[in-house]
């Protein structure tokens, strides 16, 4: 199979190439590196199936002609993270709206499948536990930057959807819930990486507000074996499927575990969040997915526990935060057992 992903040196992406390759498929990543980076493909470049292009997907011609040589797009390219988010409201519209329409209509074209990411931001201020595909949509104002984010990723769904029943695309609407994982970098605000990075160096873990937000974790590893999984699945066409994992931590409780696990001696400050994200700032208080329509459609369900999840991006981030190479570092030896391999959970 010939596998196209936007966004491909992008964090998720690049896991996905990876993955991909592993089955045997031949990838061709397109990403502008504005916000993925090609330290991240860098080490598949000599892969015989692997290719790579530094461009837009607002470059047309150049969407049609790698759609054309591909059997199912995987759509990541997006403005992703809360601070991008907040900072360039302009760019997050315009990279989600009009890279899905280029993307999707090219896709449509060329009659080929696509996967296109959407996010579990679309619940919104949904108060419900768990959020199942068919739930409502809970938006803040248009007058809050944070909701333009699942505002345009909710128009990718729906647009998405609409090729599917008018024009017969194969189209599948996936909603990534926090995905985390080694290579995911905090400059956007993602909690993981800036928490790890922190108690490495020492310094203040940072929680923004009270920390009683909760939050269910996935590792990016068994998001990317759930969308290989999707793209074998014909019946997946037309649906909308949450990707995550449903065990839940409180934000505070996540920087305890992480000063612990990593022996740190750092100490856990509170931040409002006006002084982060500037005044009237809502953040979401719960997000659970459901992942009965994930398990019955693809037959997987994702479980890497937390511990697991925060050796394995210390292990990928210590080198580069620490600024010395990898083999000169000591480990405790509960993170050598649990960094090294992946775990997969397999179906029954
Ligand atoms: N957060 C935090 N400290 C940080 C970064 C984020 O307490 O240094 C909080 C953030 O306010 C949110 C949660 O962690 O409540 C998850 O944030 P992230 O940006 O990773 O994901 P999202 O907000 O999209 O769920």
């Amino acid at each position: 199979m010939n596998v196209l992903i936007t966004g491909g040196a992008g964090f998720i992406g690049s896991h996905l190439a990876e993955r991909c390759l592993q089955e045997g498929w031949s990838v061709s990543a397109l990403d502008d590196l504005s916000t993925g980076s090609f330290e991240n493909v860098r080490h598949l470049k000599a892969h015989p199936g692997f290719s790579y292009t530094i461009d837009t997907v607002f470059n047309e011609p150049l969407v049609a002609e790698l759609v054309d040589c591909c059997d199912i797009v995987f759509h990541l390219a997006a403005a992703v993270g809360v601070r991008l988010i907040v900072d360039s409201p302009v760019r997050t519209i315009e990279t989600n709206v009009h890279g899905t329409e280029v993307v999707l209509s090219a896709t449509a074209k060329k009659k080929k499948r696509i996967v296109i990411a959407s996010t579990s931001e679309v619940y919104g201020k949904s108060v419900k536990v768990p959020f199942s595909e068919d739930d409502d949509l809970v938006m803040g104002p248009t007058s809050k930057g944070r909701w333009s984010y699942a505002c345009s990723k909710a128009l990718d769904e729906f647009l998405g959807l609409a090729y599917y029943h008018e024009k017969h695309v194969p189209v599948t609407i996936v909603r990534l819930f926090n995905t985390v994982g080694p290579r995911q970098t905090g400059r956007y605000g993602m909690v993981m990486p800036n928490f790890v990075q922190q108690a490495l160096l020492h310094e203040p873990i940072t929680v923004y507000g009270d920390g009683s937000q909760r939050r269910c974790f996935g590792y990016v590893r068994d998001a990317v074996e759930a969308l290989v999984r999707t793209a074998k699945t014909e019946a997946v066409a037309g649906q909308i499927l949450n990707i995550g994992n449903d065990q839940e931590t409180t934000i505070a409780g996540l920087a305890h575990l992480v000063r612990a696990r990593l022996r740190s001696r750092s100490e856990i400050v509170r931040v409002p969040y006006e002084q982060v994200y500037g005044p009237g700032f809502e953040d979401m208080f719960r997000r659970v997915p459901s992942l009965a329509k994930l398990e019955r459609l693809i037959g997987y369900r994702p479980t890497t526990s937390l511990e697991t999840i925060i050796d394995a991006v210390a292990a990928d981030m210590r080198p580069r935060v620490l600024k010395v190479p990898a083999a000169e570092i000591t480990l405790p030896p509960q993170a050598y057992k649990t960094a090294l391999p992946t775990h997969f959970s397999q179906p029954a």
